[in-house]
């Protein structure tokens, strides 16, 4: 039998295997069909390329996306695994070469695009290879009821005809039990052990803040994460080039896309964030298929996404590494309003089902519960822990003991909502609380109402969170589209005259519980090696994370290896990276070792 943690070890420099890894890849090297079901970055290339790599013939790779065959492949070369494509975009020249290797066994693996698979020479061609395993990735491209159909896939079935002795391996991220079925009966796979993960991303930080000020919020987010990869969602192409102009002549480094866009600009603006020239990008929806950058670190929806299941997918762009990552939607009951008000205009069946999907994901912005909890649900998987620890609503949702007498504080919303005749949004009365200067509040005359400023002690995300929770509790409600207002409920009176009393939650938030990153690393040894892999990546015209991903660099910047035994034990060194690429990175290491000794 094969030890498959050692070849984990030897070529992904990997020490564990992920949930499922090994048992999926047992199945296929037992020659079963397989169905593999994992959220984005929970390792389903692994289940395909370590059985490629420990048998002995050809693993042949089925891939829609024809942009990401060289990175994929060049991430395999440089692991020491001899992969190849072929697709539309080579010469013929190219293409007879990868033939030519084909036919002498000295592939490993084989990315293909369907198109192209399905033609009758390419099957003759690939009869005359011994195949050990037909890997379909994006399966879910099979079935009209997914996302993405692509009516090629369809014709794969005939893999099932020619090729009978092949086992098959179907990989998808989105699976609805509907998709779930198609592609097992288009397929005709045979009794396929089906595997599916947890769709928890547990290093993605989930985090929900009103609007208001969200630009300032928004650049204040972008100072504290300099140096970072991150994408900016907004929903109109309009927002997207405003936004990135404006973050521009602020000093970030941040491009636009979008389908309005050339698409040559488009494509060059994607490379450029890939290859790490330029920080943020800022994009509609349009933006992210085929995006596998692993140190996204961020994924900040400027306007509310779509429905809860595009958030989901949205914001699984970020940390494909493991690492943690933030993932932040700016929501104002205006924005819902707004929403509301498009739908409006569908059709009826079409307004149900939209303002239902509209309607779970304001739960998700509005709910006091874990945002994971809600996420997960929403896919029908159960989550059980208590607190997850990497939300913002476990980080705040202190126990009643914790809670404060805010009687006084719901007073003095209560009654400025009252004297501005409930006919102002949230914003405009937590500005006159907090007596704004803003002209519009001056041209209303409301900095002459008693309830002007007597509330600036408390700034204004504290204020949100407080009319929140009164809006949870019933003494406050929200109505009116497309322009909300803030009302009063019958429940108001009581607090107004003091009759009742109300318990708030404080607005303290704690550090998150879990700690993913490697514990203590230096940080400008850490940007010493990013710019190293930067300069290699460049000379290689290959993307930096095809050289090492951010977790080898920061355990490299926390451990710092200065022996080549050393080195051998960081995460992600295998042995075809500690060969070509150990010296240099131990001689940057041993020099800011040295510099740093030297100051003592
Ligand atoms: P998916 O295709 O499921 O979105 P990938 O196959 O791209 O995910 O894997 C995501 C990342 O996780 C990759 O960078 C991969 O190298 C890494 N990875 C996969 N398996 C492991 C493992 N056992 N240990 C550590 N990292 C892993
Ligand atoms: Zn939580």
């Amino acid at each position: 039998m094969f030890n498959l943690e050692k070849t984990l070890k030897k070529y992904f420099g990997y020490e564990q295997f992920r949930p499922l890894q090994k048992d999926i890849i047992n199945a296929a090297l037992a020659q079963k069909d397989t169905f593999v079901l994992m959220p984005t970055g929970g390792g389903k290339s692994l289940c395909y390329q370590l059985p490629a790599i420990v048998q002995t013939g050809l693993t042949v790779v089925i891939s829609p996306l024809i942009s990401l065959m060289k990175d994929q492949v060049d991430t395999l070369r440089d692991l020491g695994v001899t992969a190849e494509f072929l697709n539309s975009t080579m010469t013929f020249e190219e293409m007879d070469d990868v033939r030519n290797r084909l036919v002498q066994n000295r592939v490993k693996i084989l990315y293909v695009a369907p198109e192209r698979l399905v033609l009758d020479s390419f099957l003759k061609f690939l009869g005359k290879l011994s195949i050990d395993l037909f890997a379909i990735d994006e399966a879910h491209c099979i079935s009209e009821w997914g996302h993405d159909f692509r009516p090629e896939y369809r014709e794969l079935v005939i893999l099932r005809e020619k090729f009978s002795h092949v086992p098959l391996m179907a990989l998808t991220a989105t699976a609805t039990p509907v998709v779930q079925k198609d592609i097992v009966e288009i397929l005709k796979m045979r009794q396929p052990e089906i595997f599916k993960a947890s769709f928890n991303r547990a290093n993605l930080f989930y985090r929900v803040l009103p609007k208001g000020d969200t630009y300032v919020h928004l650049t204040d987010y972008l100072r504290a994460h300099t140096k970072q990869s991150g994408i900016i969602y907004c929903q109109s192409r309009k927002t997207v080039d405003r936004l990135a102009q404006a973050l521009n002549e602020d000093g970030f480094r941040a491009l636009p896309y979008h389908a309005g866009l050339e698409n040559s600009e488009r494509a060059k603006n994607q490379e450029a964030f890939i290859r790490e020239n330029v920080d943020i990008i800022v994009a509609t929806i349009a933006f992210g298929m085929g995006i596998d950058k692993p140190n996204v670190r961020f994924v900040i929806h400027y306007d509310l996404p779509k429905n809860l299941e595009s958030y989901y997918q949205e914001t699984g762009r970020a940390g494909r590494d493991g690492l943690k990552s933030d993932c932040i939607l700016f929501y104002s009951y205006g924005d819902k309003a707004k929403i509301e008000y498009f739908i409006r205009e569908k059709n009826a069946r079409e307004q149900k089902i939209a303002l239902q999907k509209l309607h779970q994901l304001i739960d998700y912005c509005q709910s006091p519960i874990c945002r994971r909890k809600v996420i997960l649900e929403y896919f029908g998987e159960k989550y059980e822990e208590e607190n997850c620890g990497m939300c913002d609503n476990c980080l705040r949702t202190d126990d009643d003991s914790k809670k404060f007498d805010g009687t006084i504080i719901a007073q003095k919303i209560l009654s400025c909502v009252y004297r501005l005749n409930e006919r102002f949004g949230m914003n405009y009365v937590i500005d006159v609380l907090r007596g704004s200067t803003s002209e519009r509040i001056f041209h209303n005359g409301h900095q002459n109402l008693s309830t002007y400023g007597i509330g600036s002690n408390i700034p204004r995300k504290r204020w949100i969170a407080f009319a929140q929770e009164l809006i949870r509790l019933g003494f406050l409600k929200i109505e009116g589209a497309p322009y909300p207002v803030m009302k009063l409920t019958p429940k108001s009176r009581n607090i107004l005259f003091g009759d009742e009393k109300v318990m708030l939650t404080p607005y303290i938030e704690k550090r998150p519980k879990k700690s993913l990153a490697p514990t203590e690393y230096d940080d400008e040894l850490f940007e010493r090696l990013r710019q190293l892999r930067k300069r290699i990546a460049d000379e290689r015209n290959v993307p930096p994370y095809v050289i090492f991903h951010d977790r080898t660099l920061q355990e490299m910047a926390e451990k710092t290896p200065t022996t080549w035994d050393d080195l051998r034990l960081i995460f992600g060194m295998g042995e075809s990276k500690l060969k070509q690429y150990g010296p240099r990175f131990l001689k940057e290491i041993i020099a800011f070792t040295q510099k740093t000794s030297s100051k003592f």
